[in-house]
């Protein structure tokens, strides 16, 4: 079995599609479906076959070119169950734990309520690749509108599980706020300050700094580290609740 290849595209203000591609099989996933352009560009410079679409969640920038993509290209959409807002097109409707088969490979789904509460990861364990759409971002997660903290927090750690060489993408390159944002909480971690530092260099020359490995998130991301001791210190929520310093936290990105 030869390695996947990923090219990842961007589209709208600060969306990230995916490419995922099989060279043995030919088989091409796209994660996510906001911008049919775009999406139907990449593969066309890329010259490949789109045979599968991984939808994320029902909001617009990850679904509204859905239809005008499958038409174009005749790929199987694979999305979540339904549990907010009805997504148009989906083939196979997949739940937490739920596998499929993506060029001779299992991916698993992991639903991870939260930022909606229909969220799918997707997850290919032979790859060590996890898309993570709008639950875990790079040194951040998404806002909760559908769900509330607890949900959230117990989403991050289904994904917190996983193997720590795993390559995390997300669906937004929201990374130099979210690391300014980590600085500000986690003020003495040496690991976050030089990761923030090579984020300001990444985006001053337009580069992504998307994907990056679970472990430095492990490292970085508050959001994964609602038990450190630095950060209850600088929160000055020494001995709360997990819960209350997630959504603490969750509050104060808000607002920043
Ligand atoms: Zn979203
Ligand atoms: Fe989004």
């Amino acid at each position: 079995m030869s390695s996947l290849v990923c090219h990842q595209f961007p589209y709208g203000s600060d969306n990230y599609g995916v490419l995922v591609h099989d060279a043995d099989s030919g088989q091409t996933a796209c994660i996510d479906a906001g911008d049919a352009k775009a999406t139907l560009a990449a593969l066309n410079d890329k010259g490949w076959q789109l045979s599968h679409l991984l939808i994320t969640h029902h909001h617009s920038d990850h679904t509204a070119g859905l239809m005008d993509i499958k038409q174009a290209t005749g790929c199987a959409v694979i999305g979540p169950v339904q549990r907010s807002s009805a997504i148009k097109g989906i083939d196979q409707h997949v739940d937490d734990n739920h596998t499929f088969e993506f060029a001779g490979r299992q991916v698993k789904a992991i639903h991870t309520p939260g930022h909606t509460t229909d969220m799918i990861n997707f997850y290919f364990s032979d790859d060590k690749l996890v898309f993570t759409g709008d639950t875990l971002f790079s040194m951040g997660c998404g806002r909760l509108f559908e769900g509330d903290a607890a949900m959230m927090l117990a989403s991050v750690a289904k994904l917190n599980a996983l193997p720590g060489d795993t390559l995390v993408y997300c669906a937004h390159e929201y990374t130099a706020t979210n690391a300014k944002f980590a600085t500000a909480v986690d003020p003495d971690n040496k690991v976050l300050a030089q990761r923030a530092t090579e984020v300001g260099k990444l985006r001053e020359q337009g580069e992504p700094t998307v994907p990056s490995l679970l472990s430095l998130e492990q490292q970085t991301n508050p959001f994964l580290r609602t038990r450190d001791a630095g950060i209850l210190k600088a929160l000055g929520m020494e001995g709360a609740d997990e819960v209350a310093v997630f959504a603490e936290l969750r509050e104060r990105r808000n607002g920043y």
